[in-house]
Order: structure tokens, then sequence, then C-alpha cells
């Protein structure tokens, strides 16, 4: 059985899905590895440490993909313009992939066609369960954490003004105001992030643990509770609200949001797609120079107008739809990340490497396509298929 580990080929991405170590452990449990020359670069590991750890590292990411049973990614499979072909065509029929696809977002349902015609095992780690078994394995926890600290920093290299309060010989300079919307794994560590910047802290969420956890680092939690059989779902999880309580969660953002510098937003409901909380009208209330910075743009993102990928001033406020964050961290979230999916693949073969166990409960959930046919709930439901 081979493992292939292709270079990442998304613009700043820097992170790999297995590092020198993680190989090692691989070639230990019986596996063949294939790296890509330089896939270890952004994350400053190089080809000789691959070499050294028991991989091939091979030059032609064609005859990676076509050698490979499984490849292993960070990022869905995305047009591979050195080579004129789609990653999710480079798969020969019936392999396995395992990667971050965010099968539920609109711009992915072709692609995700795609590995359900090929016949591709897609196994998508960002559909982990969060039982305490599936701990090591959740990779979207391990990113949240990068996103969350480095959106307050990107955010506040955008302000125009400081983020802590500052004496100064001219007078005091007022602390800058960060909201932060959705209080899960992002919006904590931007809330600790900020508040080691020195911010005013808000926070909203509609669940009531979240709130517990943004008041424990000093946020002031803005008013608004859905009842519990409207906001929270199975394993205590939020649920999707419907249109009638988004409504009213809009006007209750909208009632401090021009208050803000910085919004963080990170409010998702687990395989769905993000609710939408910031419309175009609310941005136009907010204050000059003011940032918005939209983690939940793989599931579409909590404001209308952010654009996957980029960061633009919507007249003066910036809005940032960057959408690989943990990317420019690499050093720190490859090594979670490859952890999580080493600990993830040694599942997986607990049988041995020939026989993955696709009827385990973590298996299960993070699958996306098997054998032809497209298996993930919440991407059927956003396709319309359910
Ligand atoms: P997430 O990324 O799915 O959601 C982020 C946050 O958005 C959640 O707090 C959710 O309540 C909130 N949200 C959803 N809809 C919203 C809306 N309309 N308005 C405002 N907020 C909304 O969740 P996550 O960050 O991955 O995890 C959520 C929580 O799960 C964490 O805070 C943590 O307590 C727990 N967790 C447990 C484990 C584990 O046991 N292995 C792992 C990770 C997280």
């Amino acid at each position: 059985m081979i493992i292939g580990v292709p270079k990442e080929i998304l613009e700043r991405e820097r992170r790999v899905a297995a590092l020198p170590e993680n190989v090692a452990t691989y070639v230990g449990m019986g596996f063949q590895v294939l790296v890509e020359t330089g896939a270890g670069k952004g994350a400053y590991r190089s080809d000789d440490e691959y070499r050294k750890a028991g991989a091939t590292v091979v030059d032609d990411v064609e005859e990676l993909f076509a050698r490979s049973d499984i490849i292993l990614k960070v990022k869905q499979p995305y047009f591979n313009a050195k080579v004129g072909k789609h990653e999710a065509d480079m798969i020969p029929e019936g392999r396995m992939l395992i990667t971050f696809i965010h099968p539920a977002t609109p711009y992915n349902h072709d692609m995700v066609r795609r590995l359900r015609d090929r016949k591709i095992t897609a196994l998508t780690m960002d559909s982990i369960p969060r039982t305490s078994r599936a701990q090591a394995m959740d990779c979207l926890t391990a990113m949240s954490t990068v996103s969350g600290y480095k959106a307050v920093l990107l955010a506040a290299c955008h302000l125009p003004v400081f983020v802590p309060m500052m004496g100064t010989a001219q007078g005091v300079l007022k602390q800058a105001k960060m909201f932060a919307v959705g209080v899960g794994v992002v919006g904590l560590q931007a809330l600790a992030t900020a508040k080691r910047l020195g911010a005013d802290l808000y926070a909203l969420d509609i669940r009531e643990d979240a709130r517990k956890g943004a008041k424990s680092l000093g946020a002031k939690v803005v008013g608004f509770e859905a009842p519990p059989e409207v906001a929270i779902g199975e394993g205590g999880y939020a649920k999707a609200l419907p249109e009638e309580w988004l409504q009213k969660e809009r006007e209750v953002i909208q009632s401090v949001l021009p208050e803000m510098d910085m919004v963080i937003l990170s409010a998702l409901v687990p395989g769905e797609m993000a609710p939408v909380l910031i419309t175009e009208s609310m941005v136009a209330s907010m204050k000059p120079g003011s940032v918005i910075m939209d983690i939940s743009i793989d599931q579409g993102g909590n404001c209308s107008l952010t654009r996957a990928g980029e960061e633009y001033w919507h007249d003066s406020v910036m809005i940032s739809g960057l959408a690989n964050i943990p990317g420019s961290v690499p050093v720190h979230s490859s090594w979670m990340y490859a952890h999580a999916v080493q600990e993830y693949v040694k599942n997986l073969f607990k049988h041995g490497i020939d026989k993955p166990d696709l009827d385990d409960d973590i298996v299960r959930y993070s699958m996306v396509t098997h054998q032809g046919k497209i298996v993930h709930h919440g991407t059927l439901k956003a396709m319309g298929e359910l």
C-alpha cells in the first residue's frame, strides 16, 4: 500500500499533510510513502529529511498520484495549473483521498461530483466527530486554534488605530473594540489573542457554554438568546437557526456593530453552510476603517459581502475572506494537522494496512464519496439531494 503526499498547490498554502516524523510512522506501519519534491519546503522541512525518514521523493506529481493508493493532502483538490489537470482527476479510479474537502460548500460541489464519478473514497478532515476517541484526530479544532489567533493579528495590522489603550503625552487613546460572533474554538482563541493585545471584548453565540467561555475571558456578552430547542442540536452543538431567529440575531448584531473596530466571524453549524449574520446594509453602518475577518468562508461566510480568498475594502470597511489562514503559520499548523491525520490513518488501518475499516464510526462520519455515491449528509442537504 502506497501513501502519496503531494505539494499543496493553493496560493500561499505552506502546510504539508505529513512531516518526516509522520512518514517514519507510516513506514513503520508497513506503508510505502511517496513525497513530492519540495512538499515540506513551506514548513521548512527538506526533501533529505523525508528521504531519511524512509520516503521516496518524487519529482513528477502525476506519477505520485498515479502510483498512490491513498493521497494525503491539506486542502481540497484544485486545478493544478503546472500540469494542466485537476487534482481530483489525477487520482486513479477507486483510490482513497484524505484531506479537508469542505464538501457542503457550493463552490466545492462540482469537485465532489468528480470524486464521486471517479469512485474515489474521499474522507474529509472537517467532519471528524467530537467524541473523546476522535479528539487526537480533530483537524478542525487544531486549525481553528491557528485561525483564531492569526485572524486577530491580521485584523490588528489593517486597523488605523492602536488595539490597546495608550497613554501618550498628547492624551489617552481609547482601546479598540473587538466583536467575536461565534465563540467556538476560533472565537475563543480570537478573544484570548485580542485580550493579550489589550482590546475591549464583545461576544455573541447561540450556545450558553460558549457565552460562559467568552465571559471567562472578560468579554461582554451581547444579549441574544434563542431558546435551546431552537439553537442546540445533537451532542450540545449549535443547530441551524430558522430564518425568523436569524433575523432577530441580525437586529441584535446591528445594535452594536457600528461601535466595533474588529469583527471576527466564526459562527458555524457542523456540516452546514455558515449562517449569514451580517448583510450589506449592516456593513454600511460600520465605522470607517473597521475590519471584518470572516473565518467561516470555507462554509460560505457569515457576511454576505465576503469574497472567498480575497481581502478588499468595501467603501471604508476591510472585508477579509482569506481561505488559508492556518497556511500562514505553517510550522505549527503542519505539525498539528499531520499528527491528527496520522492518528486518523492509524485508526482507519487498525486491522492492517490492506484492510481499511470503513465501518468505523469516525470514518463513516467523515466519508464524503464512496463507490460512486455521495454519502455525506451535510453535502447532500446543501446540494438539495436529501
Ligand atoms: P463550530 O466551528 O461548528 O461553530 C463555531 C461556533 O459558532 C459555535 O460555538 C456555535 O455555537 C456558533 N454558532 C452557530 N450558529 C451561530 C449563530 N447563528 N450565531 C452565533 N453563533 C453561532 O464549532 P467549534 O468551534 O468547532 O466547536 C464548538 C464547541 O465544541 C467548542 O467551543 C468546544 O466547547 C467544543 N469542542 C469539543 C471538542 C471535543 O470534545 N473533541 C472539540 C472541539 C470543540
